[in-house]
């Protein structure tokens, strides 16, 4: 087992980012699954802001231009191996920022996530449901624990 493998047994780090959606994911997030009521810590899940240290990434929204650059360098900041969760029907595709045509209007929203960086769970929901992000989560521990 990798040292990796074994800090993952007693510690999973995740680190959430925004990329331009409502906030109510974020919120559904912060407030929800990572507070008392959902408890992701029972299962040694922590949140943290450092990309370094962080092992799970959960974006949501549906990547503005503007986030573009600050997401791929978030990812690429997180040590490999890594597992990227995308939360949220913007993150999805697109979500309410399609045009009337069910287009994403690529001048604005270069999204979804895994246009931009690998995904490897998906959640979805408008906004998502707490009890949907934990269960995303518990499926990907698997694979984290056992990537090295
Ligand atoms: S999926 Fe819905 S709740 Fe989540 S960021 Fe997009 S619009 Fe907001």
């Amino acid at each position: 087992m990798g040292i990796k493998s074994f800090a993952r047994k007693r510690a999973i780090h995740l680190m959430l980012v925004y990329t331009g959606g409502c906030n109510g994911c974020d919120i559904e997030i912060v407030n929800s699954v990572l507070s008392p009521r959902f408890d992701a810590e029972q299962y040694k899940v922590f949140l943290t802001w450092n990309p370094r240290e962080a092992d799970v990434l959960v974006v949501t929204g549906p990547v503005t231009a503007l986030n573009r650059k600050p997401l791929e360098a978030i990812y690429e900041a997180i040590p490999d191996p890594k597992i990227v969760i995308a939360a949220g029907s913007c993150a999805l595709m697109g979500g309410v920022y399609k045009n009337i045509h069910g287009d994403i209007p690529s001048e604005e929203i270069e999204g979804p996530v895994d246009q931009i960086i690998p995904v490897d769970a998906k959640v979805p929901g408008c906004a998502v449901r707490p009890q949907d992000v934990l269960s995303g989560l518990v499926s990907i521990l698997p694979k984290l624990l056992d990537s090295d």
